[in-house]
């Protein structure tokens, strides 16, 4: 079982917590969860927002916790880099944990940068967050900034990055992107990429959501979508309702902010705090499976899998609260019809899929 979009490393940080503590209550994840939750793969977002001055240092920072977890907890946990070594950490029980920077600015714009991330283990990067990089745009500003963008879609640098990834066999990345990036990227890859957590257009009109002909062009890539269990990219009603509660709210959240919280994470600590509130206006989980039975219908049941954004929404579906929920999927599934052998392809071998397939002719 493989989720491709964690943000514990993040969350880590804000709430001055290790991932082999106990954790429940307050955060989405920790080790002994992941287990609880049958998580044999969890893929770690190593992310720090534009604000920050040394993204690159940040970075290598967040990704030396995830080493130093690994160090203290070696009978649960690994470090891995291949899928040879993925498959050992299965047998031996350990939770295998790899590594996605999510956002290209924390390259800096050199591929130097991007080479020592591979060599540290970062095996996806998603071109760009919600910030646009000087060499790819984003999914936020394609959509906001439109015309007025200095370049819309991949650079000559950034399809440099995109070849240089795919020689690596680092796996691209397309959450997040502006529709003009991800053009330009299915054009350009010679290796089938990923969306690490994203959802379907069709439901939920959101800029974050992949519309039927990137789905389409997606599995015709032999790529596969990790779908996110925000409530907001799942439930088009939802993102209303959160504004509504942060208005309400606004002056809490104000003072966090100030006294240094991430903004994104401020959001997510008040609607914790306020939990029955947020409660209210919640999706069933049956929504998450309605995003799921829509990509397979559209284009096959090996092109689709979960990536969850765990610890880093304020809200999923009622039913996920956390990775100890990741069961209540697979009985999900199982109550929609799908077999065994689809259930088995939509909960990680799609994704072994395409690590092997980035990993082929790497040495
Ligand atoms: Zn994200």
């Amino acid at each position: 079982m493989v989720d491709t979009h964690n943000d514990f490393p993040s969350a880590s940080i804000e709430k001055k917590v290790s991932l082999d503590a106990d954790l429940l209550g307050k955060t989405h994840s920790d080790l002994g969860r992941l287990r609880a939750g049958g998580v044999d793969v969890q893929i770690f977002s190593i992310f720090c927002g534009p604000e920050q001055q040394h993204p690159y240092a940040f970075a290598n920072r967040e990704i030396d916790s995830v080493y130093e977890w690994a160090k203290r907890a070696p009978k649960r946990m690994t470090l891995v880099k291949t899928p040879f070594e993925l498959r050992r950490a299965n047998k031996e029980k350990r939770l295998a944990a790899m590594l996605g920077v999510e956002g290209g600015h924390m390259i800096e714009d050199k591929i130097d940068n991007l080479d020592n991330f591979y060599v540290r283990g970062v095996r996806y990067m998603t071109l760009t967050w919600n910030n646009s990089t000087s060499w790819a745009t984003s999914a936020a500003d394609e959509t906001t900034k439109g015309d007025s963008l200095p370049h819309k879609g991949l650079t000559d640098l950034g399809k440099k990055i995109v070849e240089r990834m795919n020689e690596l066999g680092m796996l691209i990345d397309i959450s997040h992107n502006g529709e003009q990036t991800f053009w330009d990227v299915i054009k350009l890859t010679k290796k089938p990429i990923i969306a690490s957590h994203s959802c379907v257009w069709h439901f939920c009109h959101h800029r974050r959501n992949l519309k039927d002909d990137q789905i389409k062009a997606i599995a015709k890539n032999g790529g596969v979508i990790h779908l996110n269990f925000y409530a907001g990219f799942l439930d088009s009603t939802y993102e209303r309702k959160a504004i509504d509660f942060t208005k309400r709210h606004k002056t809490e959240i104000d003072s966090m902010i100030a006294k240094g919280a991430q903004p994104d994470y401020a959001q997510i600590m008040m609607m914790e705090k306020y939990k029955d509130e947020v409660e209210s206006f919640r999706p069933p989980l049956s929504l998450l499976i309605d995003h799921l039975d829509y990509i397979v219908k559209l284009v096959g049941v090996d092109y689709v899998g979960l990536g969850s954004d765990f610890d880093g929404i304020e809200a999923g579906p009622k039913e996920l609260n956390g990775v100890q929920d990741f069961p209540l999927i697979t009985k999900a599934l199982l109550e929609r019809g799908y077999s065994k052998k689809d259930i088995r392809k939509i909960l990680g071998g799609n994704f072994l899929r395409v690590f092997r397939a980035n990993q082929l002719g790497v040495n």
